[in-house]
């Protein structure tokens, strides 16, 4: 008794933060082979989330995060994409939502 309601959590696949599938971008690789970003979520095929930021969709592309985990190479016009997602994204930016523990991905947005 008394266990929250399960929230399902996925992992950026940038920096490697577990969130709420619903404060995360999904990319899927859809069974024919394309890529696209997935704003509902429910499109079917292999996905990888990605947070709402720059920082993340740079280190996405810069370090190729994205490509390994969807197992392919990113067209540049899915990061285009995932750009405009991101600045369409109201969580975009240092988010007054994160937790206090979020250290790890707070450093690595500085190190670059
Ligand atoms: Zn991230």
């Amino acid at each position: 008794m008394g266990r929250v309601r399960p929230v399902p959590t996925r992992t950026c696949v940038a920096c490697r933060t577990a969130r709420p599938k619903r404060a995360l971008v999904r990319v899927v690789r859809a069974p024919d082979g394309s890529i696209g970003v997935d704003p509902t979520g429910k499109r079917s095929g292999r996905g990888a989330y990605l947070c709402p930021t720059a920082e993340c969709l740079r280190l996405a592309e810069r370090r190729g995060s994205l490509a390994r985990a969807l197992g392919t190479t990113i067209p540049t016009s899915v990061f285009e994409a995932l750009a405009a997602a991101v600045a369409a994204s109201p969580a975009s930016g240092p988010g007054p939502t994160a937790p206090s523990d979020d250290r790890r991905e707070i450093d690595e947005n500085l190190s670059r």
